[in-house]
């Protein structure tokens, strides 16, 4: 197997193709052998998971997972990077590459279509420029075990941040709404070629099997999380009526109360099951 983190390696085999670096398509390639391993075993690959991974680049991941996993689908976005995937990763019968946009794929279908009877899992060394999108796909796509991704390290943080907190935001409550995280580990910049500006870190997303909270209606759940944090260190009644002007300043005001919330509690501090209970209120408002 050729040692595609290997510097001496990885630098002859690109300018044999003539490969540059996209910084467009967020290309930051491991260079150290350490990583795509620790990530491969923290994710808990075995020979039961059918792994997704999104943007194998030039395959150090790919292969880490191909040694352990059943089956492995790699959706790469640069088909640039073909001939050099077919010299480091060719060897693997139990690797199939789909050239495509992760974005316009129908992750369900595929997983469904690819994993049948594997345990589902999605693993990657995210392109940083299209982080959130490409969670949110995954998360919502509801057919995962687990998530296991590296991402900035401030986006790891605001993932597993608390209520509270300077991170926590709605994208927080987006993915603890459907999944626990634990951040596993942070990486250098140094690890990568070229290197990236920020410090990354490997955080893994547990789907959640089921909810401990009661939502009558999700939209209006993650309609009540945006309205909540849209105005920061204000009143959560503001940004209340101005996220459902349906509701006015007294409407507010009303469910705030009815959900057992002093008058001046503020968004950002708000737990998941605790916004439910708002949203839900917000729902039995409207069906007066
Ligand atoms: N896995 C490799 C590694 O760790 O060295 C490469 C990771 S690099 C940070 C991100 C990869 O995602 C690149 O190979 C890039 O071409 C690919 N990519 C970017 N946008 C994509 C998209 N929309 N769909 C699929 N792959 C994409």
């Amino acid at each position: 197997m050729i040692n595609v983190c290997d510097i001496n390696v990885m630098k002859p085999l690109l300018a044999e193709h003539g490969f540059h670096f996209s910084k467009a398509k967020g290309q930051n390639f491991l260079i150290a052998p350490w990583v795509p391993q620790s990530i491969a075993e923290e994710a808990g690959v075995d020979d039961t998971a059918g792994v997704l991974e999104i943007g194998p680049g030039i395959g150090p991941l790919t292969q880490q997972l191909c040694l352990r996993a059943n089956k492995v689908c790699a959706v790469e976005l640069d088909n640039r990077l073909k001939p050099i995937l077919d010299r480091t990763v060719g060897e693997f019968d139990n690797l199939e590459i789909i050239w495509n946009d992760v974005l316009k794929l129908d992750v369900p279908a595929l997983v469904k279509e690819k994993f049948g009877g594997l345990r589902p899992m999605a693993c990657a060394n995210l392109p940083y420029y299209i982080t959130s999108p490409i969670l949110s796909a995954l998360l919502e796509a509801e057919c995962f075990d687990s998530v296991t991704v590296m991402v900035q390290k401030e986006v790891a943080q605001r993932i597993a941040a608390q209520p509270g907190s300077a991170d926590y935001s709605a994208f927080t409550v987006f993915c603890q709404y459907y999944a626990e995280p634990e951040l596993l580990f942070d990486v250098p910049a140094h690890c990568f070629l070229p290197q990236p500006k920020v410090t990354s870190a490997v955080i893994q997303l547990k789907v959640r099997k089921e909810r401990t909270w009661d939502i009558l209606d999700q939209d209006i759940f993650f309609r009540t999380v945006k309205a909540s944090f849209a105005m920061r260190r204000k009143k959560l009644s503001n940004g209340l009526a101005s996220g459902f002007p349906e509701l006015g300043k007294s409407g507010a005001a009303e469910v705030i109360a009815a959900a057992g919330f002093p008058e001046n509690v503020r968004g950002e501090t708000l737990s998941i099951p605790e916004f439910a209970r708002i949203a839900n209120e917000i729902v039995k408002y409207k069906q007066r």
